[in-house]
Order: structure tokens, then sequence, then C-alpha cells
């Protein structure tokens, strides 16, 4: 496991709005393209945001979120295999992660709360190692494999701006290239009315709020 702790803040910092509205962005917002830095400090902020996201998360019925997808730019993302909320003991935060000893190759269907109600067949590595910090600054170490193996590579992946139709083979893309589309058309049409700022404006607001945990 790893020997090093991150530090804990329980100073509130004020270059954020906590009371930033949280939602679930859909492709393609450019946050699911962000590639985050990692996290220097917990605070208790962060625990806040992360309370939120596993709420967002039951509700959209899935069982992964990355900090992209709520358009932070922050290492980390959250897991409850289950799905199930009562489930507490299946969730985990994973802050600061790295996959390690990846072992086998696996095909499977996966979907993204980024993309509702598109699937696709994803190969991914069976079984891995992942090191992570928790919510209480501590390193720990899993081994993983089968879904939830794929769901922490799944989630790995947006905090480097990559997304499941990226890793999927050329002729099964090219079939769900006209849902891509469609979800640009849409999320173009929400910046044409004032729902998203532009590009420009989300990329230098994604800058400023990396700066809260950097
Ligand atoms: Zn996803």
């Amino acid at each position: 496991t790893c020997a090093t702790q991150l530090r804990r803040h329980r100073r509130q910092s004020t270059n954020w709005n906590s009371d930033h509205y949280m939602e679930i962005v859909q492709y393609q917002h450019p946050a699911l393209r962000w590639k985050s830095k990692s996290i220097a400090h917990i605070n208790t902020k962060l625990t806040t945001i992360i309370r939120e996201m596993f709420d967002l998360m039951y509700e959209a019925k899935g069982i992964g979120l990355a900090a992209n997808q709520v358009a932070l730019p922050f290492r980390f993302f959250i897991i409850n295999v289950t799905g199930d909320a009562q489930l507490k003991e299946e969730e985990h935060v994973f802050i600061n992660p790295e996959i390690s000893d990846r072992k086998g190759s696996a095909e499977a269907e996966e979907g993204c709360l980024s993309m509702p109600e598109l699937y696709g067949d994803v190969r991914r590595a069976e079984q891995i190692t992942v090191d992570a910090f928790d919510l209480e600054g501590h390193g720990f170490q899993m081994e993983l494999d089968d879904m939830p193996a794929r769901v922490v590579q799944h989630e790995t992946d947006h905090l480097d701006g990559i997304l499941f139709p990226d890793r999927m083979s050329e002729s099964a893309r090219r079939e769900i290239d006209s849902r891509l589309s469609d979800f640009t058309s849409l999320f173009r049409q929400q910046q044409r009315l004032g729902k998203y700022a532009s590009e420009d404006e989300i990329e230098q607001q994604l800058r400023e709020i990396e700066q809260e945990f950097a």
C-alpha cells in the first residue's frame, strides 16, 4: 500500500464558490476532455462534493462517476458497483488513482452517464491493481477483476479525458458515430441558449477551479 498520506485541510478557501450548482454534464462538454491534475490536499469541501456526487450517481442509476463528469477538474472518482444507495460499504472513493499490473483481456458492454442510453463493447484488462487515496487521505491498494476492474478503468480514463467510445474498435465506433454527433449538436444548442458558456470560457473556469485542491 501507499506509504504516503495526503494532508487534510479544515480551512475553507474562498476562491471557489461551493454553492456551485452540480450536475452530470454530457458529451461534449469540454470537462469530459480535460486531463485533470492530481489533488494535493483534501478538505471538507471535497467531502461535501463527493457526498453530492454519490447522490447524483444513484439518481442517474450509475455505478461510477468521475469528477470530470460534474465539470470538476479533479483527479478522483467514486464507485458503488452494486448501484444500491443503501449499501454504504460498497461506496469507494479513489483519489489520484494509479492503475498497475494489468492482466488478461476481456470485452464487455459499457455505458456512461455522460452519454445516456449509448452502449458499446470495450476491450479492457481483466485484472488490475489500483493504488489511490481515500477521503481520509490514506493510501490504499486494491486488486480487482471482472466488473469492478472495468469500472475503475473506465473512471480512470475519464480523469485523462478519455471516453469509452475512444476505446472501441473502429467498426463498432462507426456504428455509434451518429449518436455522438447528436450529443454534440444538443450540447452546441444548449450553448447557444446560454445554458453553457463557450469552450474558452469553460476551459478558463476549469483552470481556476483546478487551483482549489492544487
Ligand atoms: Zn463514464
